[in-house]
């Protein structure tokens, strides 16, 4: 697959797309709309990030991302919590539920590395790009409790689509209320692409029509 890109200069040795193939379709194509815009995800996230700070005034949160839809999310979160409180740490932890295409298939798997010394005691936020059944989330939560002894766990979600729940649970902190829509962007994915897309979409159905769903 030939990649043009701005930075290719004449240089190098890239063929430029034709406009109208079928290979010079974008991610942009593919968007049955922009749900919320860069600035929009910026100027919500800079709130949530103050709410945070003024909540964790005098602790030492460890900010624990999950992998991996959260990863944009995630960094813009962790420069909006101001003032910063001292002791502040970062984390990850890797959940994955989906197989592939837009279901979930019910089964969550966790990858980390954490040490439960490091993490006993500790005012933990989860980072989630969205809570859709919720049972990502809480899996990750009954984890931290049971098996790390966390002295508290909240978690902050960029969107929170609550119409498809499957657990009754409540996010602390919300960036949106999510349509019952499959969305990309933003770190979300479909089949690992559209994460680096720098919005919110919803992928128009003919992009996973193949997939029978
Ligand atoms: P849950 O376990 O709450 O059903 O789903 C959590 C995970 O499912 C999210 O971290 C995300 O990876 C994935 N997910 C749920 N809804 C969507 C969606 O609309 N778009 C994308 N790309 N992923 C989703």
């Amino acid at each position: 697959v030939s990649v043009a890109t701005a930075s290719a200069g004449p240089t190098t040795s890239v063929a430029p797309l034709k406009k109208g193939t079928a290979e010079a379709r974008t991610y942009h194509d593919d968007m049955k709309c922009i749900l919320w815009t860069a600035s929009d995800l910026a100027s919500r996230i800079s709130e949530l990030g103050r709410q945070i700070a003024a909540d964790y005034e005098g602790k030492a949160p460890l900010v624990l991302g999950v992998l991996k839809g959260s990863f944009m999310f995630y960094s813009d979160l962790v420069r909006a919590i101001e003032p910063c409180p001292r002791g502040l740490t970062m984390d990850f932890i890797r959940a994955s539920s989906y197989g592939s295409g837009t279901e979930s298939t019910g089964d969550v798997k966790l990858k980390t590395d954490l040490k439960k010394e490091k993490v006993a005691g500790r005012h933990v936020i989860l980072v989630e790009d969205i809570v859709d059944t919720a049972l990502t989330i809480t899996t990750v939560i009954r984890y931290l409790q049971e098996e790390c002894d966390v002295a508290s766990v909240r978690t902050a979600t960029l969107l929170d689509k609550h119409e498809r729940r499957v657990i009754n649970y409540k996010p602390e902190y919300v960036g949106f209320t999510c349509p019952n829509e499959f969305v990309v962007g933003y770190g979300l994915d479909f089949d690992e692409e559209y994460r680096s897309i720098p919005y919110i979409g919803v992928l128009k159905p003919e992009c996973y029509a193949h997939l029978g769903i």
